[in-house]
């Protein structure tokens, strides 16, 4: 089976971890700021917290942002579950925004639309969670300008998104954010197997994602209520977690790091061939924004079922018995059952549904090498057939 998403591990990836663990830290020592420093430093932000998930990340960014009981979280649909979960962990409502049926990132429209709704029903979200699908990213500039005149804080889920650009700058320097949050998990651009990390240009929020990542303890005498008893002396402070990455995860990531412009690379190389070699199938390819440089975390193709004759779970199943190991990103995220059960009136997200309803993410990966990519086209075209 071809698999829609790998890691590529080198020797030096390999030789990297294993220093490590021969060295003096397994955890909270050197690598990880280093790590730090160079993510920040390559996307362009102030401060970089790395974490042990994106999960995580985004879950102390919402605390970091204040989002607490009462408060509504608003995300896409069509996201993996965890860009809503950050809300409902800090006892938030979730409410969910409608995608664009041509970049599958949300609708600037309806984002308007409900922002307008919410100011009169007085539920305006204090947190979005914008997910940048596939790599591709959403139009932070437009989106910042709608949401300005309400008072919203904007995480970016850039959990697909490490290594790819906005308007010629890379995605993470949150110049029209709050907080931008990355994923290392394998399936994902660059890898420390797990492993994510939240970025910022505000001190305080860098300062409070590191809090309520490490337990809520500090050891910053200006941070303390009491005088320090001694050299020894911490305080807790807040209720935090421990989320803390360790020093093998981040000597892993730091390696992988000096390849992220290649792979990102290959992959728009695997894009433009697949572009070119399914253009005349039925089937919609993916549009790219004239603002973006995916990082083309996933390459989804909506199947015009009609025109196919042949249901979406058909051509999905016989696409796996054929040896592609072809996905779907996402179920709209308010159709789990774990959402229905929360009793929300969540509004119809017509478009997350029809995406929904017919489409394939193909395999994409760094490394897919040609012979793969001519299996997968061939497939795919028989097929569809
Ligand atoms: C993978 C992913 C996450 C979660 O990442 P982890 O590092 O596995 O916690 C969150 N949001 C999106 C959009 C993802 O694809």
């Amino acid at each position: 089976m071809i698999p829609y998403g790998k890691q590529y591990i080198s020797q030096p990836d390999i030789d990297a971890v294993v220093e490590v663990l021969k060295s003096d830290f397994l955890t909270q020592g050197p690598q990880v700021p280093a790590f730090e420093r160079l993510v920040a430093n390559k996307v362009g932000a102030k401060y970089a917290l790395a974490l042990n998930s994106a999960t995580s990340a985004l879950h102390v960014a919402c605390k970091a942002l204040g989002l607490g009981n009462g408060d509504w979280l608003w995300t896409s649909p069509i996201s993996f579950v965890a860009s809503a979960n950050c809300g409902l962990y800090c006892e938030a409502k979730v409410d969910f925004i409608d995608i664009d049926l041509s970049t599958y990132n949300i609708c600037l429209k309806s984002l308007e639309q409900k922002l307008l709704r919410a100011l009169v029903s007085g539920t305006l979200p204090k947190v979005i969670v914008l997910v940048h699908l596939c790599g591709q990213p959403c139009q932070m500039k437009e989106i910042s300008k709608i949401t300005k005149q309400f008072d919203v804080k904007l995480i970016e889920d850039a959990s697909h998104a490490i290594g790819g650009k906005y308007r010629d700058e890379y995605i993470g320097n949150c110049r029209y954010s709050d907080i931008t949050v990355f994923s290392f998990h394998p399936v994902k651009i660059i890898t420390t197997a797990e492993g994510g990390m939240a970025l910022t240009n505000d001190s305080e929020l860098a300062r409070l994602i590191s809090l309520y990542g490490s337990h809520g303890i500090t050891r910053d005498p200006t941070e303390m209520c009491d005088a320090a008893h001694g050299p020894w002396y911490y305080e807790q402070i807040e209720l935090g977690f421990n989320y803390r990455m360790t020093e093998l995860q981040a000597a892993l990531g730091i390696s992988q790091l000096s390849q992220l412009d290649y792979f990102v690379k290959q992959r728009h190389n695997i894009a433009a061939i697949y572009n070119a070699e399914l253009r005349e199938l039925p089937i919609k390819l993916p549009l790219q924004h004239s603002d973006s440089y995916s990082a083309w975390h996933l390459y989804v193709i909506l199947l015009d079922i009609n025109e196919i004759g042949k249901s979406h779970n058909e051509i999905f199943c016989d696409l796996r018995s054929r040896g592609i190991g072809v996905n779907v990103h996402y179920i709209p995220i308010y159709t789990q059952p774990y959402y229905k059960k929360l009793n929300y009136k969540f509004d119809l997200c017509s478009n997350a549904e029809t995406y929904y309803s017919c489409a394939i993410s193909l395999p994409m990966f760094a490394t897919m090498t040609p012979d793969q990519q001519t299996k997968v086209i061939k497939e795919v075209k028989d097929s569809l057939r």
